[in-house]
């Protein structure tokens, strides 16, 4: 058993006939979190994948389990944590973020460390802290369908690069949750892939050709001229009061808070003009839920209107993160909005 305080087994250099080709059978093999090291043509130098923090997101160890097997050296030492494998293993393969009862994996990288997720953070810390990589990638799925995008906790030229090994779509958050990525700094960044939906193909193969580039060049930090990046700054939260009753048609619905139009998710990552209909509002009106900025101001006004009943954008808008999933409304966020009124585009320094 290992330690409590030092959960992550760890697995050097796997022969690649050694691996299965069936994710879930590696995963059964890895039994528990676990680092693999790989060694790579320069072993002074050192980066590092994390993935599979949430137990339903499974584009980033498919898409490692397929290079291992390939045999292929990595241009520098690679470190890859394959995090929430009990999670994945959980009942049935992919189906639980974290185990029930458990915390968010990816809201323990601060403290308090005093449970299983947080032990398991603590000791990647320890990790990143021992073997020093020059950058950290953690690769997610989104929970509905999405195209691919990254998340940064703030500019820089580093933070640019890294996300366009695999999208071109970069969402800088001012929230502080405990995700991974909070630990990012200059001497080591850390960037957040979200290659899109657990079931769209196309993630997994996000996934494997943006670590093709990531594990396979000798700079991942300068960004090469020409692609440009699309940037979403300042969001703010759409969340439901406690208790608001919400639906999604193609017309309002009597009786809920919040009707949602069927086809919301069309909006993920467009531009809206002002006065676009998003769904209708119950007899509450716009008391059922808030904007929040980072900072928690309810800035409900600036964003979204009502107009005979109708919910609609107050000013041009460019949304992502919208859920079609009334569970993930309530407990989490309806979308995320950000107010810039030019579709802001960065050229790659
Ligand atoms: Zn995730």
């Amino acid at each position: 058993m290992p330690r409590r305080s030092h959960p992550i087994h760890f697995l050097h250099n796997p022969p690649p006939e050694s691996l299965p080709e069936d994710v879930g059978e590696f995963l059964r093999q890895l039994g528990g979190p676990t680092l693999i090291v790989i060694e790579g043509q320069n072993n002074r130098r050192c980066r590092a994948v994390a993935t599979l923090l949430h137990g339903n997101e499974p584009s980033g160890v498919r898409a490692i389990l397929r290079w291992l097997r390939s045999g292929e050296r990595p241009a520098v030492k690679l470190i890859c944590l394959i995090a929430s494998v009990r999670t994945a293993l959980h009942e049935v393969l992919f189906c639980y973020r974290q185990i029930p009862g458990q915390r968010d994996m990816n809201r323990c990288f601060k403290p308090p460390f005093n449970d299983p997720p947080g032990h398991v953070a603590s000791h990647f810390k320890e990790l990143l802290a021992h073997y020093q990589p020059e950058a950290v990638l953690d690769i997610h799925n989104t929970s509905g369908m999405s195209p691919a995008f990254g998340v940064v906790t703030y500019e820089s030229a580093a933070h640019e690069a890294l996300v366009s090994l695999f999208t071109r779509r970069m969402i800088v958050t001012e929230y502080r949750l405990g995700s991974l990525m909070e630990l990012s700094c200059d001497q080591q960044p850390v960037v957040t892939i979200e290659c899109g939906g657990a079931n769209q193909p196309e993630a997994d193969l996000i996934a494997e050709q943006g670590l093709q580039r990531y594990l396979f060049s000798d700079d991942i930090l300068q960004g090469k001229p020409g692609p440009v990046l699309d940037l979403y700054r300042q969001a703010v939260r759409f969340e439901l009061q406690p208790g608001c009753r919400i639906a999604y048609a193609d017309q309002r619905i009597p009786g809920v808070d919040l009707t949602i139009s069927l086809d919301v998710e069309k909006f993920n990552f467009g531009v809206i003009p002002a006065l676009t209909r998003l769904g209708w509002l119950g007899p509450r009106g716009v008391s059922t839920f808030q904007v929040l900025s980072a900072k928690g101001e309810n800035v409900l006004p600036r964003y979204f209107l009502s107009k005979s009943n109708g919910l609609y954008s107050a000013q041009q808008l460019k949304l992502f993160m919208v859920t079609t999933n009334p569970a993930i409304a309530q407990s989490d966020c309806l979308l995320y909005a950000c107010a810039e009124t030019e579709h802001e585009q960065h050229q790659h320094r």
